[in-house]
């Protein structure tokens, strides 16, 4: 007889959980299962960052630290923005360092929103950002990108959309799980829109910056002055470095909205763990030269898997600019039986590939988009050359 809160109430229990756990308890049975389903890359953490951190418990980096982060690294963070995207945050009072890039738009959404605001969400989304809007009392207003506009945020959608208690945008590009990018001149329109309505602030999730292929990486806050006193320019070690498990994210924006957060987790995650705060300094100011390679082995999977499944039969497929995800349309599969299953939705789709095929990939029904399908490409050659077969092969099956 557990009491469950309202607000715990208020958010959904992730879909993408039912597939996950099904591949690992067809693993455990011993099924040979191609997970393609999480969303972290699967090359180790550089070798000269896992080196910092180990280097930080031999000098006794063991302690609490400030709560947003060692001058060190919020140093290193004001150095990058300014290096990478031309933003200039005061150290001392426009940078915070999270436990994770998820733990900054938690704590960002906590510090601001009321019951009745409104925040917009543009889909496909990354599954935690309604959520995490929903468990701090506001509302996700879905705003639709569509296929044809390369999954982009359409300028007019956005007006549409604004409302009075409209508090925020969020915005991901390179994006998840459409790996869709929003370059200068996309970002310029939609910032033509914000400057009409200066009330509504901008999260800018940039997590995927440096796991881009085709295009040009560019934030908001950069391409418009007037809009970085009330943008959250949001970024992190997890997928640039390798370093999910490190739980390291940053932020740079108006002082007022960092001593807001830190504030906040003075009372919830205390600081971010010192050792990976440490591993984080040399990820920084470190040597970037295993990106190229890295993105060079991942555009050569996305390109593999493109020519594959861009010939199976009822997959219609999206060419991504970054991230590590394929998100394409299954329809031409529903309606359709494998066996004596009948495949009515992606949710299905997914789950009879899983069954009948082992491969497992999430459903786009948990991203706010059907019907379609996302595969994560952080994954050897050997698995996705695996997994195109399996897939091509289920394709080929449903009649
Ligand atoms: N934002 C997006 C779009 C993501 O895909 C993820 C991780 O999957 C995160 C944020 C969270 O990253 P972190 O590991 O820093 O919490």
């Amino acid at each position: 007889n557990l009491i469950v809160s309202e607000a715990l109430g208020r958010v959904a229990p992730s879909p993408t959980i039912a597939v996950s756990q099904k591949a690992r308890d067809l693993k455990a049975k011993g099924c040979d299962v191609i997970a393609l389903a999480a969303g972290e890359p699967d090359f180790p953490t550089p070798e000269h960052i896992a080196e910092a951190g180990i280097k930080a418990i031999r000098d006794g980096h063991t302690g609490y630290t400030a709560v947003d982060g060692i001058p060190e690294l919020k140093d290193a963070v004001a150095a990058k923005f300014a290096r990478d995207n031309n933003l200039t945050y005061d150290a001392g009072t426009e940078i915070a360092v999270t436990s994770g890039g998820k733990f900054a738009i938690y704590a960002a959404m906590m510090a601001t929103l009321n019951p009745g605001d409104e925040v917009i969400v543009p889909a496909p989304y990354w599954v935690s950002y309604p959520d995490i809007v929903k468990l701090c009392g506001a509302k996700p207003v879905i705003v639709e990108m569509k296929p044809e506009d390369g999954f982009r945020l359409d300028p007019q959608a956005l007006e549409a959309a604004i409302t009075p208690k409209t508090r925020w945008l969020i915005l991901n590009s390179p994006g998840n799980p459409t790996g869709s990018v929003m370059e200068e001149p996309h970002l310029r329109a939609i910032a033509d829109v914000l400057l009409k309505h200066p009330k509504v602030w901008v999260l800018t999730d940039d997590i995927y910056e440096h796991v881009i292929y085709d295009a040009t990486f560019a934030t908001i806050a950069q391409v418009e002055r007037k809009l970085k006193e009330r943008t959250l320019t949001m970024n992190g070690a997890s997928k640039a470095y390798s370093m999910t498990g490190w739980r390291i994210g940053y932020v740079g924006g108006p002082s007022s909205l960092i001593a807001a957060m830190r504030k906040l987790a003075s009372q919830t995650t205390t600081n971010p763990c010192s050792i990976s705060q440490w591993a984080a300094v040399a990820a920084l100011n470190g040597d970037h030269g295993f990106l190229a390679e890295r993105n060079k082995a991942f555009r050569a999977r996305r390109d593999h898997l493109l020519d594959v499944l861009g010939k199976a039969p009822g997959l219609s497929v999206n060419k991504p600019e970054g991230a590590f995800y394929l998100f394409f349309s299954c329809e031409g599969l529903l309606g359709g039986k494998v066996g004596e299953r009948i495949l009515e939705t992606d949710l299905e789709v997914a789950e009879a590939l899983l069954e009948e095929e082992l491969v497992a990939l999430v459903s786009g029904t948990a991203f706010g988009k059907a019907p379609f399908l996302r595969l994560s490409y952080a994954a050897s050659m050997e698995e996705l050359e695996e997994a195109g077969k399996r897939i091509t092969r289920f394709c080929e099956r449903v009649e």
